[in-house]
């Protein structure tokens, strides 16, 4: 399945993934601990999951290849702040979950949480397998030009 993580459920990632004929549902993250609460209750699922946060873009068929890939954890980096950097962290990610999630997730505020799930992460499911190319990034376009 595919997850979109937003507070706002008309969010750039939604409007994107509409264009696809693929089934994904939205999470609202509720406060500072619904984006903890909504990783753990889709991890503890135990099935293999596309996670998008609410800016990334993902081009057409990419999510559909995440899920087709045998690798337990795909990530896309993402345009980033300054220019030309591309980080991973949480914005565009497949994983297969193992085990249950840890049960701090759910007391983690929202923009600390990659800091609890990306080191469970590489003790689960080993390091990313990076997808090529990069998704955009909706908020690229409010950095200003040098
Ligand atoms: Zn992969």
């Amino acid at each position: 399945m595919i997850y979109v993580f937003t507070a706002d459920p008309e969010c750039p990632t939604v409007w994107a993934l509409r264009q696809e004929d693929l089934a994904f549902r939205v999470l609202i993250n509720e406060g500072e601990f619904g984006y903890g609460r909504n990783w753990l209750e889709v991890w503890d699922r135990g099935e293999p999951f596309v996670a998008l946060e609410h800016d990334v873009i993902p081009w057409p068929g990419a999510c559909k290849e995440l899920l087709e890939c045998p690798e337990p954890r795909c990530q896309h980096r993402f345009s980033g702040a300054p220019p030309g950097n591309l980080p991973m962290g949480l914005g565009a990610i497949k994983v297969v979950p193992v085990g249950p999630a840890p049960a701090e997730w759910a007391s983690i505020p929202w923009n600390r949480l990659d800091g609890w799930i990306v080191p469970h992460l590489n003790e689960e499911l080993g390091w990313e397998h990076v997808h090529e190319p990069p998704f955009a990034h909706a908020r690229a376009s409010l950095i200003p030009s040098p």
